[in-house]
């Protein structure tokens, strides 16, 4: 079995800042990733408030930065699913793949996954017209009328960016007031291109083989209105991956419980990025507590040797 002192286990903005503090310390370290490096950002279309980019920057240009900097560093690569981990002292096994290694530290830095609405016709519809990607489907949408579900940051910002390819954006929220930054709010709300609508849900998606309309619910007054239209792009929040997290280690409902040097209740692992039960979910906490989770783990390692 293969032994590391660190594994670090998603390989985001949080697992892939965690990697190189780690290695800067000359800990030996392994980061296991299912997909290509990057995690939620690679679906960001734009990143406006990561510091030091004041003209923003596309998703997938911030991941491949990230990415760049740890081409240096001796980094071992698992390119596969990790399935469980099996805590003990020092050494915790990790499940990837087919495959066990070991690691006397470990970096819980999976991120998280787009929330599904629930309603019928959702399912059924995925890719025929019901998307969580912007980016990944808006030019199937070229000219066409979508809808876009959600008021926080990922609803508005992802209307700003469809409103530069379809003829026109629906923006519908459950209630009147949104959640996302005010600077996204104003730039929508004078968007040309996006039709806010507010106070309404939606019930259900409908169509035979692609998307025709969303069957739509006032909150206030229970009326039922159908909308027309030819996509929609669903952002209501994500939900953390947590599928392999040891019972052992304790949860809250939004994620993995840390304390403030991102150290779970069990000795040697730590939890960074979105993974975590906190409420700032953004690329620049990510990275903090990637660094705070590596600083952590070192000190750990330090006091086991
Ligand atoms: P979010 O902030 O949790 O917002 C989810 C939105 O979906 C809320 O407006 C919520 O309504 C609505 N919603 C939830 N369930 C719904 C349902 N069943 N039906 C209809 N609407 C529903 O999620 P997010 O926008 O994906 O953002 C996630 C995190 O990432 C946040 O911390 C956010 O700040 C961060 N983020 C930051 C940026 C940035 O800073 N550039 C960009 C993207 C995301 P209510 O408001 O009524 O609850």
């Amino acid at each position: 079995m293969k032994s590391y002192d660190a594994v670090v286990i998603g390989g985001g903005p949080a697992g892939m800042t965690a990697a190189l503090y780690l290695l800067r310390s000359g800990v030996k370290t392994a980061m296991a990733e299912k997909l290509s490096p990057g995690g939620q950002v690679l679906m960001t279309s734009e990143i406006e408030n990561y510091p030091g980019f004041p003209k923003g920057l596309q998703g997938w240009e911030l991941a491949d930065k990230f990415a760049n900097h740890l081409e240096d560093y001796d980094l071992h690569r698992i390119n596969d699913e990790v399935r469980e981990i099996k805590v003990g002292s020092p050494w915790h096994t990790i499940v990837v793949g087919d495959e066990e290694v070991r690691a006397k530290s470990v970096v819980l830095a999976t991120g998280s996954r787009y929330r599904k609405l629930g309603v019928p016709g959702e399912e059924r519809l995925l890719g025929r017209g019901v998307s969580y990607c912007a980016l990944c489907d808006g030019n199937f949408f070229r000219d066409r009328d979508v809808a876009v579900i959600g008021g926080g940051n990922s609803a508005l910002e992802e209307a700003l960016y469809l409103a530069r390819l379809v003829n026109k954006v629906y923006l519908i929220h459950r209630r009147e007031d949104f959640r996302g930054h005010i600077c996204y709010q104003n730039k929508c709300f004078a968007n040309e291109k996006i039709k806010v609508i507010r106070n309404k849900v939606v019930e259900e998606v409908l169509g035979d083989s692609d998307v025709e309309a969303l069957a739509l619910r006032d909150v206030c007054n229970g009326e039922q209105t159908r909308l027309e239209l030819d996509g929609v792009f669903i952002f209501v929040g994500f939900e953390p991956i947590i599928d392999f997290v040891p019972k052992e280690i304790e949860m809250e409902p939004n994620g993995v419980v840390t304390d403030v040097e991102m150290r779970t209740n069990v000795p040697g692992i730590f939890a960074a990025g979105d993974i975590r039960a906190k409420q700032c979910r953004q690329v620049a906490s990510a990275v903090g507590d990637g660094a705070t989770a590596a600083t952590a783990a070192f000190s750990y390692l330090e006091q086991l040797d």
